[in-house]
C-alpha cells in the first residue's frame, strides 16, 4: 500500500467512530434460539451500496448445505437473521481478502452496573461505550469504512476485498461465518476484527462447547446466580481436562503461535465491567489483564 494512502486513511477516522456509533445504537443482541441483528444487517448493507460494493443481503436458511454440515450448530431460528456481504472487484492479478467479523452481541444482562446507555455510542474521554462497541462493532465499522475509504479515494485494487457482516456468533455460534463460506464468499486471506488489545493473532483456539445432562445430584443449578446459596458440583474430570494447561509438547508446537501457547483467559478484560453483559469474552488475552496472572 502506498504511504500516500496510508495518510489519506486517516482522514476517515471520524467516519470510522461515526460508523461504529451508529451500529451501536441499532441493538442486535443475540438471544438464541432468535436473535435481533436484521435492522444493523440493514443498515450495513444500505451502507455497502451507497459505497458502490456488490452487496449480497440473505438469510441464513437460504445457504445450501448449511445445515448438513458437520460444524452447524442445530436449533437456531435464522427466519429474520440476514448475513451481509459485500465486494470490491479487483482489477485482477492480486490476492483476495476477507475482512469478517459479527454484528450479534450478548444480550443486556443488567442496567445496574452501565454508567452509560448501552445503545447511547457516548465518547467520554477518548472511550466510546457501548453494548458490543468493542465486540465487536468497532471491528464491523472498521471494514466498513476500510471499503468507504477505498471507494471514495479511487483506489483500484488487484485482488478482490470482502465486506463480511455474519449473524449469530456469540454462544458459540458459528453458523453464520460458516453461512459465509458456503455461500461462496471466500478470499485468499482473512482477518477476524475481533477485539484483541490490537495484538494481531494469527490463529485462535477455537472452542468445545459440551452438553452436560448431570442426574440425580442434588442442588444441580444452571450459571447465571439464579439460584442465590445453590453452587454447581465440581465439572467431572473430562471437563476440568479440557481447561487444562498445554503439554511442554503442545507450547513448542504452537510456538510461532503466541495465542496458542497459554489455555485462554476466561476472565472478562479490565475495561468491561462484569454483569454488564451475559458472557464474558473467551479471547486469548495480554497476560497483563488476566486475574489469573497478576494474582488479584
Ligand atoms: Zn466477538
Amino acid at each position: 500500500m502506498h504511504a500516500q494512502w496510508l495518510d489519506a486513511f486517516d482522514d476517515f477516522r471520524d467516519q470510522l467512530v461515526q460508523n461504529t456509533r451508529d451500529l451501536v445504537r441499532i441493538p442486535s443482541t443475540n438471544t438464541p434460539p432468535t436473535g435481533a441483528e436484521k435492522a444493523c444487517q440493514d443498515h450495513i448493507a444500505a451502507l455497502l451500496r451507497d459505497a458502490s460494493l456488490e452487496v449480497d443481503y440473505y438469510f441464513l436458511t437460504e445457504v445450501e448445505g448449511l445445515e448438513a454440515h458437520p460444524s452447524y450448530w442445530p436449533g437456531r431460528d435464522y427466519g429474520r437473521r440476514p448475513n451481509v456481504n459485500g465486494v470490491i472487484r479487483g482489477q485482477g492479478g492480486g490476492r483476495s481478502l476477507l475482512l469478517t467479523g459479527h454484528i450479534d452481541t450478548v444480550p443486556l444482562a443488567s442496567m445496574d452496573r452501565w454508567q452509560h446507555d448501552p445503545f447511547g455510542a457516548e465518547v467520554e474521554a477518548g472511550r466510546l461505550y457501548g453494548l458490543g462497541a468493542g465486540d465487536m462493532k468497532g471491528g464491523v465499522a472498521i471494514a466498513l469504512t476500510v471499503a468507504q475509504a477505498i471507494q471514495r479515494l479511487g483506489i483500484k485494487l488487484e485482488g478482490d476485498l470482502l465486506v463480511e457482516s455474519a449473524v449469530d456468533e456469540e454462544f458459540g455460534g458459528v453458523n453464520g461465518t460458516l453461512a459465509g463460506r458456503l455461500r461462496g464468499h471466500n478470499a485468499d486471506a482473512a482477518v477476524i476484527l475481533e477485539p484483541t488489545n490490537l495484538e494481531v493473532y494469527p490463529a485462535a483456539r477455537g472452542a468445545r462447547i459440551i452438553n452436560l445432562e448431570m442426574t440425580n445430584a442434588a442442588q444441580v443449578v444452571g450459571g447465571g446466580g439464579r439460584y442465590p446459596g445453590l453452587r454447581a458440583p465440581a465439572l467431572p474430570a473430562p471437563t476440568a481436562q479440557g481447561v487444562r494447561r498445554p503439554t511442554p509438547a503442545a507450547r513448542h508446537r504452537a510456538r510461532p503461535l503466541q495465542s496458542l501457547r497459554e489455555p485462554p483467559c476466561l476472565c472478562g478484560s479490565p475495561r468491561s465491567r462484569p454483569g454488564s453483559g451475559a458472557t464474558r469474552s473467551r479471547l486469548p488475552r495480554p497476560a497483563a489483564c488476566c486475574s489469573r496472572s497478576t494474582g488479584r
